[in-house]
């Protein structure tokens, strides 16, 4: 009896034990479904990407001039800066340089730091950063937390494997995600990446980071980091890299950017590359712009190919049509490099600034300013060449030529012709002869600047042959071509230079044509101090 009563007590127990399980796990299964119902639905970006893939076509900036800081970043890292470089830094913001000397991404790095240039954290290291951080970290769960995980509820909780699988999936194609919208470029980049362990190094203190990250791209790896972060939560599980992850990505987004953040993101790029490159990007602050470099996995050029044959192209001004006979061949005159000169009826200056801006605007058209040995290949072809081309000329060499003129040509990467009064130039020896070896050329304006129209024909020879062998003293180049003095010159004077060795000799104007049986009276038009005629001037004259 007493064994009886203890079954069933047993039996009551047990009932109530059972029945009150089911009701808890009735309970937890209907919170949990509530729950799944709010916070288990499948990620996805809707609209983001279209507006992504927007922004990414406009070119960031489109410049008149180079940055302030130009020459201090290309001159500290000794880049190698070709005509492509310029056209393209000034038409869209930003331009790759290729860098011989590098190797991989560390040293290309590191040797920025340790001229302390500014860095910039562009789209490019962001999303290498991302894919390569996930990676890590899908891998890391499934080999620990996720195994273990589908283990214990195989057999308990179908609801729950489903979520695991879930998660393992999106893991999985997460950086697939980002594919749309990242360019071919990094793509191609983020494809040879494989999971690779951090770095110890350390950055140089001195040296600036700037960040410059598309805000939408951002947002959009902080909505997937910051999902992973909930869903893993609800599954109990904490990964610290994802935190991590997703903290370093909120800071970039607040601009409270800590260096270690920096560090982090910068040298999470272990990997070796054959060719690692330099991108220089401008950055607008405020009214002025700033130039950063960034190392750069170059695969595929992203930018549109800068076109050499564009005689009949990019004309901001419809062009005069092209006559046979003649050579379409703009040539500039220019006095004054200075601010406007008190009383000056001519209008003979240009200020540095517009002076600047007509220089850049030149080489952001991809006009070829030609030295001397070119334009007389030119003009012996007597055919107009396939690409843009112009000489830009300076009269009297004035003391601008040497303190404005000549910087910024060098700026440039150009030449100018700089026609020079032998017997009494402004500008001394040392001077010509530091601007003729730093690639301007140095050619005859005659001997004392004597109007040829009123002197005789051994006055002529005489100021012609005088100047000639002067100025070839001092440079050491030869000198062919002749700017009349005053424009003035009457047709004597074209024999007299041909006699004398020169190819052409030039006069001033309205035409940008060289007529092929006139190259000693080539007309030249004046460069005045504003952009509107300067651009017009280049299509139909003055
Ligand atoms: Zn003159």
């Amino acid at each position: 009896m007493k064994k009886k009563s203890k079954d069933i007590l047993i039996t009551i127990l047990s009932i109530t034990f059972y029945l009150v399980l089911l009701i808890i796990n009735f309970l937890a299964y209907f919170t949990l479904s509530q729950r799944r119902e709010k916070s288990f639905t499948k990620f996805t970006y809707q609209n983001l990407n279209e507006e992504y893939v927007k922004s990414k076509e406009k070119f960031p900036d489109d410049l008149d001039i180079f940055p302030s800081n130009y020459l201090e970043v290309v001159e500290k890292n000794n880049l190698n800066i070709v005509q492509k470089n310029r056209v393209e830094l000034l038409r869209y913001g930003s331009t790759v340089v290729n860098q011989q000397r590098t190797g991989n991404y560390q040293n290309v790095l590191h040797s920025l730091l340790n001229t302390n240039t500014q860095i910039l954290l562009n789209n490019q290291i962001l999303s290498i950063y991302f894919k390569t951080e996930i990676e890590d970290i899908k891998n890391e769960l499934m080999q620990k937390d996720f195994k273990n995980r589908r283990k214990l509820f195989e057999k308990i909780s179908k609801r729950k494997l489903v979520e695991i699988e879930y998660i393992e999936d999106l893991l999985e194609n997460s950086t697939d995600v980002f594919n749309d919208s990242l360019s071919a470029n990094d793509m191609s980049v983020v494809s040879t990446i494989q999971s690779r362990s951090s770095t110890t190094e350390k950055l140089e203190s001195s040296s600036k980071i700037e960040v410059d990250v598309n805000k939408n791209l951002l947002s959009r790896m902080i909505d997937l980091s910051q999902y992973l972060v909930n869903q893993l939560e609800r599954m109990g599980i904490k990964n610290s890299k994802l935190l991590e992850l997703n903290k370093n990505l909120l800071s970039l987004q607040e601009n409270e950017i800590e260096r270690e953040v920096l560090e982090k993101i910068l040298l999470s790029q272990q990997y070796n590359l054959d060719n690692v490159q330099i991108l220089l990007t401008t950055v607008k602050e405020g009214d002025s712009y700033n130039l950063f470099a960034t190392p750069y996995i170059a695969k595929i050029p992203i930018l549109p190919e800068i076109n050499d044959n564009n005689m009949l192209e990019e004309y901001d001004v419809e062009p005069l049509p092209l006559q046979g006979g003649e050579i379409r061949l703009p040539i500039m005159m220019y006095h004054n490099i200075s601010e406007p000169i008190p009383n000056d009826p001519y209008l003979l200056y240009v200020s540095p600034e517009i002076f600047e801006k007509q220089i850049a605007y030149l080489v952001k058209k991809n006009y070829k300013i030609l030295s001397v040995e070119e334009f007389n290949s030119i003009l012996e072809s007597g055919v107009t060449p396939k690409q843009k081309s112009i000489l830009l000329t300076f009269d009297d060499a004035t003391p601008t030529h040497y303190s404005v003129a000549y910087p910024v040509l060098k700026k440039y990467g150009q030449t100018g012709t700089f026609f020079m009064i032998a017997s009494r130039s402004l500008l001394n020896h040392q001077q010509i002869k530091e601007m003729s070896d730093g690639g301007m050329d140095i050619q005859s304006h005659s001997n004392t600047h004597a109007y040829f129209h009123k002197i005789s024909s051994a006055a002529i020879n005489e100021e012609m042959a005088t100047s000639k062998s002067k100025i070839e003293e001092i440079t050491g180049k030869p000198v062919t071509l002749l700017a009349y003095p005053g424009c003035s010159a009457d047709y004597r004077s074209f024999d007299i230079a041909k006699n004398n060795g020169y190819t052409a000799a030039f006069s001033c104007g309205r035409y940008i044509d060289i007529k092929l049986d006139k190259k000693y009276y080539i007309s030249r038009v004046h460069a005045y101090n504003d952009m509107e005629s300067f651009v017009k001037m280049l299509s139909v004259g003055l």
